[in-house]
């Protein structure tokens, strides 16, 4: 039975027969060491056990606090190993599982008996788990860049009630195959919906919370918005999905944590999405916060500053089948890429009639090509290149020709990239993988001024 004590009752207890024993010994064993006639009175013996039952005392809260540190931090690096161990076995699935897609669509789409409407399909859902794959890379970087404390604000003039109309838009693509009504509220009118703020931030906590709220949502309503409370934005996600237990309200906002963490689990998802939202919230200035009821919905609250804008940087929103390059004359595009697949999609997406695309393999064959034409309106900067890289090289080229675009289009993706491209003097900045409609929006703009 002793043996199964804690440390500190075992420590506490061989201290207190020791004490004990040299109470009730003492006379005899000194008094053959040194001969004595005196011998302990009946208050000394009193006031020995009280001084051993005091000191006893002592050492057994002290040494009680600090093990049960030393348990704690054991317990949690226990507990965050074993999730990190999860979370590995998880994200595997959850990168292999689009993978399985994107190999086995892409094969079935070498078929040439395959008629439109199915080679359509395929095509979707390629492009949706492409989606699905890029969005899980993007939250295990944005969690490294925030653990690593390297996460930066970055806030420009941003119109709040055109954010959530494109997020309306982009997730009501999403909605048709569910049965839920789905809409957005808000409380400003445009002029005061102007915001200075971190839009990518803002847009990102957003995405997760109205994602997530898709995902476990199969019937009732998903609604957002936003209200103003005297000097700050109150933002909320509602859903009437599967709920979240009380007692994970504050667990899921940790890294890796989900509410089912087994193998039969219905949802997927990497854990990361609300330990990121939380991050950015607090980066932003705000809390975030949730109520639920297991079963019956869950209502996700954020808040951020009302830091009133005066001016829009923020592109007209463009309808899809809008988006074409936009030539007026002939028109003369470098790539400046390494890699022959990235050209490859690069020239076939900007393909146009009057426009003339020339191909570098490295910056300094970009530099040179500057150099020796004139007619070049605009290039396209990768980064990292044999030779010469991107940031050396837009900053030669932009000694010879001070005014012309050059757009960085890079696998580099963080906000440290792109500041870096940005000093270099490029005029604008796209990360692989390339969105289409995003990157010729861009183009047209500079190829206007
Ligand atoms: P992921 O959704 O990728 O698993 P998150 O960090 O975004 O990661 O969410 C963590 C967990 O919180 C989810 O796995 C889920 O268990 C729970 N959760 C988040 N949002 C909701 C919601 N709207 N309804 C029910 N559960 C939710």
């Amino acid at each position: 039975m002793l043996f199964k004590l804690k440390f500190e009752y075992k420590i506490t207890f061989a201290y207190l027969i020791i004490g004990g024993t040299w109470i009730i010994f003492s006379d005899e064993l000194l008094d053959g060491i040194i001969p004595s006639k005196h011998t302990l009175t009946t208050l000394q013996t009193y006031k020995g056990w009280f001084y051993v039952a005091f000191t006893a005392m002592l050492l057994f809260f002290f040494l009680r606090k600090h093990l049960n540190k030393l348990r704690s931090a054991q317990r949690n690096a226990e507990e965050s190993d074993q999730l990190k161990t999860a979370f590995l076995h998880n994200i595997s699935h959850e990168i292999r599982t689009p993978m399985n897609s994107i190999v086995g669509f892409s094969e079935l789409l070498n078929n040439p008996d395959l008629d439109f409407e199915r080679r359509q399909n395929y095509t979707e859902i390629i492009t949706q788990s492409s989606d699905g794959l890029l969005s899980i890379i993007t939250d295990i970087v944005d969690i490294a860049t925030i653990e690593a404390g390297q996460a930066r604000l970055n806030e420009t003039e941003t119109n709040l009630n055109k954010m959530l109309r494109q997020l309306y838009e982009q997730f009501s693509l999403k909605v048709q195959q569910k049965q839920f009504s789905f809409s957005y509220k808000h409380s400003l009118a445009d002029d005061d919906a102007l915001i200075r703020t971190d839009s990518v931030k803002l847009l990102a906590i957003l995405t997760n919370l109205i994602g997530n709220a898709m995902k476990f949502t199969q019937k009732g309503h998903v609604i957002f918005g936003y209200t103003k409370k005297e000097n700050t934005l109150e933002f909320y996600v509602e859903d009437t999905g599967i709920g979240i237990p009380s007692g994970m309200h504050d667990e899921i906002f940790k890294r890796f944590r989900q509410v089912e963490l087994t193998d039969d689990r219905q949802f997927g998802g990497s854990g990361l999405g609300l330990a990121i939202s939380k991050a950015y919230v607090e980066m932003l200035g705000g809390k975030i916060w949730l109520t639920s009821i297991l079963g019956k919905g869950s209502v996700f609250y954020f808040t951020i500053p009302y830091n009133k804008g005066f001016l829009t940087d923020m592109p007209e929103i463009q309808n899809q089948s809008e988006i074409k390059m936009d030539i007026k004359g002939s028109t003369t595009i470098v790539i400046a890429e390494d890699e022959d697949l990235n050209f490859m999609l690069l020239d076939e997406l900007l393909s146009a009639p009057n426009l003339t695309i020339l191909r570098a393999l490295n910056g300094l064959e970009a530099v040179e090509l500057c150099k020796s034409n004139r007619q070049i309106d605009l290039v396209l900067m990768d980064i990292k290149m044999p030779i010469m890289n991107g940031y050396e090289a837009t900053e030669r080229i932009l000694e010879l020709r001070p005014t012309l675009p050059i757009i960085v289009q890079t696998a580099y993706s963080s906000e440290a990239d792109r500041t870096k491209a940005f000093a270099c003097g490029c005029s604008d900045f796209i990360s692989k993988p390339i969105n289409k409609d995003q990157l010729i929006v861009k183009i047209n703009k500079l190829l206007k001024n």
